[in-house]
């Protein structure tokens, strides 16, 4: 907050601020791909085969069913708000970058060469090649005598990975250390950069998708899945969940936040590292409720901008076309920007639209990637429920802070 005060106070001269957030969000990078190594390795020492298709079948069965809901409430709330009547169409330039194919980011999946994944940064290759990995050893361990060579060294990559994890979290407490003056950087150099027309002239816009995430977070979130299905406190899950959400609020990826959305999981809303070390990195690159909504308000406001009304069937269509350009969207910084040529063709809406809220899009890029952590952290929990992975009597959910009593 201080930050958005100061950006508009200052103006454009708060943008130098900008490479003190750009550090930051750096460092944050540095530990996705050993972090998302380590802790599924770990995951698959605890999970058999069999149990990782339930747990994974959940978690996926929830990030559709809740994105689903997610567009439904999008379209809803955009159908009473209107965004966009008396708004007239500005010509603009707009970069028409086709959205990548979804059989092309399925077949992408499997990757070619693990270590170019790895030095990629490519998670769900990553995901799936260290599942493999991990599954492997699991079943080789199982089946070797247990002196023998091969078990011993399969227990100390485990050890490896178990040893790697707990480093990592040390290492993302540190940068959550630097966070505070890195977030604040980045507010500062956001709300200097956009300044209150760009925030007034899209004030609808930016209305809906408020109210939409607001919607979402707690009925969704808060309500069905953390009160009704794991029992413990809205409140309790917040707190879980702040720093988490705080950071995708400033550096609008879901990639990025990974580490920290991992260490909420873990030492806040206790989490066993079984649930959270598949599904969070999943989540992370597919799981995109915010976004997915986004699309469905974008459709709604480019169709009121170019005076055409959307019969409900054309909206069912964009709530399906939303659902999959979300779980294709990628993780970082106004990646739905591209994906939105899918779901405004489809219907034959006019693509200027995009280069029109392009400008307000760091703004609202924020709110959407706060809600798609948000949803990564509630499925993440109630699968952990289900599968009795979360303690309920610690962390957040005791009364007691962690470490104290
Ligand atoms: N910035 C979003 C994320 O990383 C993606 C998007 O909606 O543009 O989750």
């Amino acid at each position: 907050m201080l930050g958005a005060v100061v950006g508009l106070a200052v103006g454009r001269p708060a943008m130098s601020l900008q490479p003190i957030g750009d550090l930051f969000v750096r460092l944050l990078e540095m530990i996705i791909v050993p972090i998302i190594v380590f802790t599924l390795l770990m995951a698959t020492r605890e999970l058999s085969p069999k149990n990782l298709g339930k747990v994974g079948g959940q978690v996926v069965g929830l990030y559709l069913a809740t994105t689903a809901v997610a567009i439904a409430i999008g379209l809803a709330v955009s159908n009473l708000i209107n965004p966009g009547t008396g708004v007239t169409l500005e010509q603009t330039d707009v970069e028409t970058e086709q959205a990548p194919a979804l059989t092309d980011q399925l077949f992408n999946i499997v990757p070619a060469n693990p270590i170019s994944a790895l030095a990629e940064g490519n998670i769900l290759a990553i995901i799936f090649f260290t599942l493999a990995f991990g599954l492997g050893m699991t079943m080789v361990r199982a089946e070797v005598e247990p002196d023998s060579a091969v078990r011993n060294g399969i227990d100390t990559i485990f050890n490896v990975a178990d040893a790697g994890a707990e480093v990592m979290f040390k290492i993302v407490w540190g940068i959550m250390e630097f966070g505070v003056l890195g977030v604040f950087a980045l507010m500062a150099a956001l709300f200097g950069e956009i300044g209150l027309e760009a925030i007034s002239a899209y004030f609808f816009l930016a209305m809906t998708l408020t109210v939409a995430v607001g919607l979402q977070i707690t009925l969704v979130y808060l309500l069905l899945l953390i009160r009704g299905v794991v029992g413990g406190s809205p409140v309790d899950f917040l707190r879980g969940s702040k720093e988490a959400l705080i950071t995708a609020l400033s550096i609008r990826s879901s990639s990025a936040t990974l580490p920290i959305t991992m260490s909420d999981a873990d030492e806040n809303l206790r989490i066993k590292e079984r649930v959270y070390g598949f599904s969070l990195p999943l989540g992370a690159t597919v799981n995109m409720d915010g976004t997915a909504m986004y699309l469905g308000i974008v459709a709604i406001f480019a169709a009121n901008i170019a005076g055409a009304s959307l019969t409900l069937f054309e909206q069912v269509a964009i709530l399906l076309t939303a659902l999959l350009m979300s779980v294709g969207t990628a993780g970082v910084p106004s990646a739905s920007l591209v994906m939105m040529t899918a779901v405004l063709t489809q219907v034959g809406l006019p693509l200027e639209v995009i280069g029109m809220i392009a400008g307000i899009d760091p703004l609202l890029d924020r709110l959407r990637t706060m809600n798609n952590i948000a949803g990564d952290l509630a499925v993440s929990s109630v699968v952990a429920k289900w599968n009795d992975a979360i303690d309920l009597t610690s962390g957040v959910w005791a009364d007691a802070p962690v470490g104290v009593g």
